[in-house]
């Protein structure tokens, strides 16, 4: 009650800002963080600084002073002067935060974009390196998402993002070297598209834009779209209007995807149809028009043989790779003067490649058959794209059958894969009964943290 009477009075009695009087704006407030907009003169930022005070004396919320800072634009050094002398403030320099993100007067600099790489990099030491891509997809896109929504993130910042997660997702250490295998465009596909489902950074950026460009024509309540209403497209519409010097950095994005947009669609027409085509029950769906943005590759026909609860993350990652033949085989490793040998380390006969290592190998066709009859299946291994196809043309992907030879397979492929690392790089061997019981005694614990086991499973595995 006390602010709406202090917003009151200030509409009333003190000078509005020039580039707020249309709509009466005030202040802006998110908890204990005040801004106050007035004219830039001293009876006016005087009148503000008394109803501070009377809003002190009726609430008991005091400013800190300390933290107070007085910002000018289009004030002569005359009037500067005599305000700060006047009312004891500290003059603040743009870029300021608010709500974390770095407001300016012209674009952010590389600079302050760096703050944002820094925090990305520093997220990332305090994490372990199983799960790395619901780490990409929470940590990353959770200290991202307010800078996305802000304003397109230069090229070069992009570069470096993108960079931090390749490196956190292959495991590097700064100042480490390691080859790339994997392209990352394919690792931030969908899984139906044979990916692992991490986020593609810019076309996420462009989502969370287009958010904005519909707000701008169809957001009635909030602040900023009537602001840009009232001062920007007052002579035109957002469909109409071009990139200009004194647009803010936000607003230029925002045209930026605007022109995007129509360019892919051919007119504007077209453009406006599909922004609200992204529109669901009244609320514009971001991750809609996320898929929209990103480059899209072939829906794989074994995706669904790789989902469910049931596969832990990590083996679901190695498998996926698998699948889509992404792994390092050693013909890559020698193409790129890794090792010498082109000898499939299981069974030291064939030569590596992925058909070979799932299942050709006679000692992962030995591990397969085992866990096959684990789960007293008759069938017997013939090739992983095969088991793949069937499992995903299976009805019933949710039944507990189904979802324990998925957990099996996937477990499978990992721990053989970890096996054929570890006798390459550390020349250590695990015996067939070793990697046989490890891998049951994994897919046995993830499935008894499952709900909703049968008890005929639940005995079994117990
Ligand atoms: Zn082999």
């Amino acid at each position: 009650m006390n602010l709406h009477f202090f917003q009151l009075t200030l509409q009333t009695q003190v000078s509005l800002h020039p580039k707020c009087s249309k709509l009466k704006l005030t202040h802006l407030i998110f908890a204990d963080d005040l801004i106050l907009f007035v004219r830039g003169d001293l009876p006016s930022v005087q009148g503000a600084v008394h109803l501070l005070n009377l809003f002190t004396n009726w609430s008991g919320l005091r400013a800190n002073i300390s933290k107070t800072e007085i910002y000018f634009g289009g004030v002569s050094s005359a009037v500067k002067a005599l305000i700060l002398q006047h009312t004891g403030f500290t003059e603040g320099s743009f870029p300021f935060r608010y709500l974390r993100i770095p407001l300016n007067s012209c674009r952010n600099s590389t600079e302050v974009y760096g703050t944002l790489v820094t925090k990305i990099q520093n997220s990332l030491l305090h994490w372990s390196k199983p799960g790395r891509v619901q780490i990409l997809n929470s940590v990353i896109f959770g200290i991202t998402n307010f800078w996305c929504a802000s304003a397109l993130l230069p090229k070069a910042i992009l570069k470096r993002i993108i960079k931090i997660c390749k490196d956190f997702f292959l495991h590097v250490d700064e100042g480490c070297r390691k080859q790339v295998f994997h392209s990352w465009a394919a690792v931030c596909r969908p899984a139906q598209e044979g990916g692992l489902g991490v986020k593609e950074i810019l076309s996420w950026n462009k989502a969370l834009l287009a958010k904005w460009l519909w707000l701008l024509e169809n957001d009635t309540s909030g602040i900023w779209a009537q602001w840009n209403r009232a001062y920007i497209l007052s002579t035109g519409s957002i469909w109409t209007i071009s990139v200009k010097d004194r647009y803010s950095e936000c607003l230029c994005s925002i045209l930026a995807v605007k022109e995007e947009i129509v360019a892919r669609t051919g007119s504007i027409v077209a453009a406006t149809q599909i922004l609200n085509s992204w529109v669901r029950h009244g609320k514009f769906q971001v991750s809609t028009t996320y898929h929209w943005f990103r480059d899209k590759g072939e829906t794989v026909y074994w995706f669904k043989a790789l989902q469910g609860n049931a596969i832990v993350p990590k083996h679901k990652t190695c498998a996926i790779l698998a699948a889509s033949k992404h792994l390092p085989m050693v013909d890559l490793l020698i193409s790129r003067g890794l090792i010498l040998i082109n000898r499939c380390v299981l069974c030291q006969v064939a030569v590596e490649s992925h058909e070979h290592l799932f299942f050709s190998c006679t000692f992962s066709q030995d591990v397969w058959n085992a866990l096959l009859q684990w789960m007293h299946l008759c069938s017997r291994s013939v090739s992983l794209w095969t088991e793949l196809r069937w499992m995903a043309q299976t009805k019933g992907q949710r039944h507990w059958k189904n979802m324990w030879r998925k957990a099996c397979l996937a477990a499978a492929i990992y721990y053989l894969w970890q096996e054929r690392n570890q006798r390459i790089f550390t020349g250590h061997e695990s015996s067939y009964a070793a990697l046989l019981s490890q891998i049951q005694f994994t897919v046995k614990h993830r499935l008894l943290a499952c709900n909703s086991l049968p008890s005929c499973l639940v005995a079994h595995l117990a």
